[in-house]
């Protein structure tokens, strides 16, 4: 699975990034950026930045 982040809504927050930063970063913009595919040790805390995203600004691509 991939998750994507549509930098038109993302507000910054830094949530994903702090919740699990092998997947997502904080690009130069201010705006969050998927950097790596999930992983099977990675999916349950990926999925809950995906619901916890105050914007719904990521989803997942499999
Ligand atoms: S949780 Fe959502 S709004 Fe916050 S930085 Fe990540 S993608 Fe952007």
């Amino acid at each position: 699975m991939r998750a994507v982040v549509d930098k038109d809504t993302c507000i910054g927050c830094g949530l994903c990034a702090s919740t699990e930063p092998e997947v997502f970063e904080m690009d130069t913009d201010g705006k969050a950026v998927s950097i790596a595919d999930t992983t099977d040790a990675n999916r349950e805390s990926v999925e809950a930045c995906i619901t916890g995203c105050p914007v719904n600004a990521i989803h997942a691509e499999e």
